[in-house]
C-alpha cells in the first residue's frame, strides 16, 4: 500500500448544478484542492462521473436515454466536455490532465489491468499529472461493464494500491436514517444488514447507484486493505480537511 496515494471518486451530483449542467466553478474549486494536495506530496487518481449528465445537457435531453446505444452516444459527447472542463481548470495550476477509460473487462484481464497499472504508475511518478478515469461507457455493455463509478473507483484503488478511497457525493455520508433527518455515521468497522438497510436505492435521471454501491465499493476496497471515506464534495475544502484528519463524512475501515 502506498502512503498518501488517494483515489478520489467524484459523483455526478458533485460536478453538476441542479439543472444538470456541468458546474465549472465547482470543478475549478475541486481542482484547486487537488493542486494543494499534490503540492503536499499526495498522489491522486480521480474517478469522475458526469459524462452522461453533460451529454444529456448538450443533447438537450430531460430523460436519461433508455436504449443502450443512445446512452452510450450521450456519454461520448459528454465525456469530451467533462474533460475539457478539467483540462481548463488544471491548466491554471500547471497540472496536466490524463484520461483513462476502463471497463470491468479491462480490470478483469491480467494483461490489460497490468498495462493500466504500469501506465498509472508512470503518470503518478511524474508528480504533475492527474489521471482522470471514467468507465468506457461507449463500449461497456452488460458483459463487461462495472456499471457504476463507485465500484470502478474501488477497483482502481486496489489496482494502484491506494491507501484511501474517497467517495465524494452530494450528501454528508451514510446517515442514521433514510428520511434525511438522521446524523452522519462517522465510523464503520463492519457492514451488517442493519447498516446496509441505511443505504438508499439507485440514483436519479443523471446519476446511478446511490449509497448502495458506495457500501459495495467500501467492501471491495477493504479486501485490498483500503479505508473508504464517503463525504460531501460540496463541503468547502473537503479534501484538505480529510488530509488533516478532521473527521468528516463516514470512514469505513473493515477488516480485510
Ligand atoms: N460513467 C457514468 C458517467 O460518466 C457514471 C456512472 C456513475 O456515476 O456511477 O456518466
Amino acid at each position: 500500500m502506498k502512503n498518501h496515494r488517494w483515489v478520489i471518486k467524484l459523483g455526478t451530483g458533485v460536478l453538476s448544478r441542479k439543472n444538470g449542467t456541468i458546474d465549472t466553478r465547482h470543478i475549478g474549486e475541486l481542482v484547486g484542492q487537488f493542486a494543494t494536495l499534490m503540492q503536499n506530496g499526495h498522489e491522486l487518481v480521480v474517478v469522475s462521473s458526469g459524462a452522461i449528465a453533460a451529454g444529456m445537457t448538450i443533447m438537450q435531453l430531460d430523460q436519461r436515454p433508455k436504449k443502450t446505444n443512445e446512452l452510450q452516444a450521450c456519454a461520448t459527447i459528454g465525456q469530451i466536455e467533462l474533460m475539457s472542463q478539467y483540462q481548463h481548470a488544471l491548466h491554471r495550476h500547471k497540472i496536466l490532465g490524463s484520461q483513462l477509460l476502463l471497463t470491468y473487462g479491462d480490470l478483469d484481464s491480467k494483461t490489460r489491468s497490468r498495462n493500466a497499472s504500469l501506465t498509472l504508475e508512470y503518470l503518478l511518478s511524474q508528480k504533475r499529472i492527474l489521471p482522470i478515469i471514467n468507465e468506457n461507457d461507449a463500449i461497456a455493455n452488460e458483459e463487461i461493464k462495472v456499471g457504476d463509478n463507485d465500484r470502478l473507483s474501488a477497483y482502481v484503488a486496489s489496482l494502484v494500491q491506494a491507501d484511501k478511497l474517497i467517495i465524494l457525493t452530494s450528501i454528508d455520508g451514510l446517515m442514521t436514517s433514510l428520511d434525511g433527518k438522521g446524523k452522519v455515521i462517522k465510523r464503520l468497522t463492519k457492514l451488517d444488514d442493519q447498516t446496509r438497510g441505511l443505504a438508499s436505492g439507485p440514483g436519479s435521471q443523471r446519476n446511478v447507484g446511490g449509497m448502495v454501491t458506495k457500501l459495495l465499493a467500501a467492501e471491495i476496497a477493504a479486501k485490498a486493505g483500503i479505508t473508504t471515506i464517503i463525504a460531501n464534495g460540496r463541503t468547502p475544502d473537503i479534501l484538505p480537511k480529510i488530509a488533516a484528519n478532521k473527521f468528516v463524512g463516514t470512514t469505513i475501515k473493515l477488516s480485510a
